[in-house]
């Protein structure tokens, strides 16, 4: 009985509004995005090279974090040919720091493609845009929106939230007909005057708004179109989702340094091991160049001086790994815990690949946070560098 009344639910009629209803609830919407929009670099132009990076760094990143990467990206990178003929390498590097670092290569694959097959002009129909690496429903009818003015409605998790209660809708919205539901409800609210503009005041409305925990109803523009405020439900929706265990990986990296504070730094790992173990460096560290790292147990200094005889050859290791300040570093559901330990030679060794470079300066190179921060550890240690 109880699937039966949840699948009724789900084939219900998107948007309880009615059409006057609907005319002034866009109005609002609109009316208060026109007000109180944030002023964000990527809002400026209707370049779609533009809104596509925005759209693909925002991905699982704060819009604070992503306004300084999104100018400096788009002051090297200003267009789609001139991402797709730059080296990884410095793609990766215009992105370190970021994380997440499949976007960046899929991003300059994306626009190697756009140069192939549509001649460098960035395409303007759903199956081209979707065809593009990387790009999924919901980028591509940001894109269309945005950049082209076209009907697309989208849903990500700001759109989702605010749907699910305007319209009380409960239970897990990433579920498959849930998700639909909110997307055909999504279809029925868009304003077809204004549709970029609609997709962005949505997004707006559940990023500072609507927000998860404790929405400001009372500030709300749209609060009288609400069902979930009507009946009290708003703080109840969405349920929360049950998330994956996190999993504890214990790892140490070694910073091989000289007297004049350079270090090897290991060429970006090629694959992984196959679909990646908590443990799997290469993830780990991003597929970017990286400090001698391994995972270790009980005995950190022993299990890394074994992994470093397989890195440095024949040269010998001096007897001393001093112990730097241990780093947690979160990679999805990864809580790492790594041990640095410094490692000092009068001459560096030869290692394969390897690159020596400043330990205080890694611009040159594209490295991950956690890189970063097992950097910072080494140049925090009184008396050293
Ligand atoms: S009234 Fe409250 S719950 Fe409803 S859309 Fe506005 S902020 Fe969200």
């Amino acid at each position: 009985m109880q699937q039966v009344c949840e699948n009724t639910a789900l084939m219900r009629t998107p948007s309880s509004l009615t059409p006057s209803e609907l005319k002034k609830f866009r109005a609002e919407l609109l009316n208060w995005f026109a007000t109180y929009q944030r002023d964000l670099p990527w809002r400026r132009d209707s370049d779609p090279y533009r809104i596509w990076v925005s759209e693909i760094m925002l991905q699982q990143t704060r819009v604070a974090a992503v306004i300084p990467y999104f100018e400096k990206f788009c002051a090297r990178f200003p267009d789609v040919r001139a991402l797709a003929e730059a080296e990884e390498a410095e793609v990766l590097r215009m992105w370190s720091g970021l994380g997440y670092y499949s976007r960046a290569r899929n991003l300059q694959a994306a626009a190697q493609q756009i140069v192939r097959e549509h001649g460098g002009t960035f395409p303007a129909t759903e199956d081209d845009i979707r065809a593009l690496r990387g790009i999924g429903k919901y980028t591509t009818n940001a894109i269309l929106s945005i950049a082209f003015g076209k009907k697309h409605a989208v849903v990500e998790g700001n759109v989702a939230r605010v749907v699910a209660r305007l319209e009380a809708i409960r239970g897990d919205l990433r579920e498959g007909p849930r998700w639909e539901l909110l997307q055909r409800t999504a279809d029925r609210l868009l304003s077809p005057e204004a549709p970029g503009n609609w997709n962005q005041a949505m997004m707006e409305l559940g990023a500072t708004i609507c927000t998860p925990r404790s929405p400001q109803c009372l500030l709300c523009p749209v609060a009288n179109f609400c069902r979930a405020r009507k009946l009290g439900l708003q703080e109840l929706i969405p349920e929360k989702r049950k998330k994956r265990a996190t999993v504890g990986v214990l790892l140490a990296a070694a910073v091989l340094v000289d007297e004049r504070s350079r270090c090897i730094l290991l060429a970006p790992p090629k694959n992984g091991a196959g679909k990646a173990s908590a443990e799997d460096i290469p993830t780990l560290v991003s597929k970017m160049w990286h400090f001698p790292t391994t995972a270790v147990s009980d005995d950190p200094a022993n299990d890394l001086r074994r992994y470093l005889k397989n890195v440095v050859g024949t040269t010998a290791l001096p007897s001393q790994f001093v112990p730097l300040r241990k780093i947690r570093h979160a990679v999805t559901y990864r809580a790492i815990s790594l041990l640095p330990f410094r490692v000092e030679f009068k001459k560096l060794p030869r290692v394969a690949d390897a690159r020596i470079i400043l330990l205080k300066d890694f611009s040159s190179v594209p490295v991950s946070n956690l890189t970063r921060k097992v950097a910072r550890a080494a140049l925090d240690t009184p008396d050293r560098a």
